[in-house]
């Protein structure tokens, strides 16, 4: 019922001609994958030639952040959602923990993230999760759950049709690290039951929550496996098309 995502983050990696490269390496390697939706996020100044590149294939294009102002203004350094969308975006990942770690994201800020981009009808893959020491201590529920209701704060339930939650444990980016599918799946089932609280099951069941945390090849089934994983948000292995066409073939 749910369409999977297999989503790549790029991250601040790849040259133009490497982005170049790379999509284009990964365009036959994953053009039989109907059964889910294919998205890569590259930096911000190659979104047009990648999404020019990419025309007509199955791969779609994302940004990695928005700036939190809908309309054209005074804001130096800034994209905004309608810009995006302007050179070939479809989606945009907002609140990604290294931008919360970082570079001070808010719920705040996510949530007038996620409103523009929605604003310019793109898709808005909001990404949640703990710290290790937050896990360690029992409150991993408790940060996920504060971390969606301030993130998705005020949106109506057509608006949900255009998000997808990115469930991402902090302590599983990049280190190699990844949740058993049991944990995964435990977490995911808890945001889709507060997703049935603030937005109602019809709501919540279409939603789509994606794991993203140290996924490569080897470990992609079983994740997709579990009830209430929809997809998978990939840093490291999306890198390499190779790789990341492995993922998308989860099924193969
Ligand atoms: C990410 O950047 O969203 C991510 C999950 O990274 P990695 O797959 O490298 O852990």
């Amino acid at each position: 019922m749910r369409k999977p995502v297999i989503a790549g983050n790029w991250k601040m990696y790849k040259l133009l001609s490497e982005a170049v490269e790379t999509a284009l390496a990964m365009k036959p390697l994953v053009a039989n994958a109907n059964h889910c939706e294919v998205v890569i996020a590259p930096v911000f100044v190659h979104l047009k030639t990648i999404s020019d590149r990419l025309e007509g294939s199955n791969i779609k294009v994302s940004a990695q952040d928005c700036a939190p102002e809908a309309k054209q203004s005074a804001n130096t350094g800034e994209v905004s959602a309608e810009m995006l969308k302007d050179v070939g975006c479809s989606h945009v990942v907002i609140g990604h923990s290294e931008r919360r770690q970082f570079y001070g994201e808010t719920d705040e800020s996510v949530n007038k993230k996620t409103k523009s981009a929605l604003s310019a009808n793109l898709t808005a893959i909001v990404c949640v999760g703990e710290m290790l020491g937050e896990r360690e201590s029992g409150k991993a529920e408790e940060v996920v759950k504060t971390q969606l209701l301030g993130s998705l704060d005020g949106l109506t339930v057509s608006d949900m049709e255009r998000i997808i939650i990115a469930y991402e444990p902090v302590w599983a980016i990049g280190t190699g690290k990844t949740a058993t599918p049991k944990q995964a799946q435990e977490m995911h089932g808890f945001i889709r039951q507060t997703l049935t609280e603030t937005h109602g099951k019809e709501t919540s069941d279409k939603i789509r929550i994606l794991y993203g945390g140290s996924v490569k090849p080897e470990n992609i089934k079983d994740l997709m496996a579990e009830a209430d994983i929809d997809g998978a948000l990939v840093g490291g292995a999306s890198l390499e098309a190779e790789s990341f066409s492995k993922i998308v073939n989860f099924n193969g």
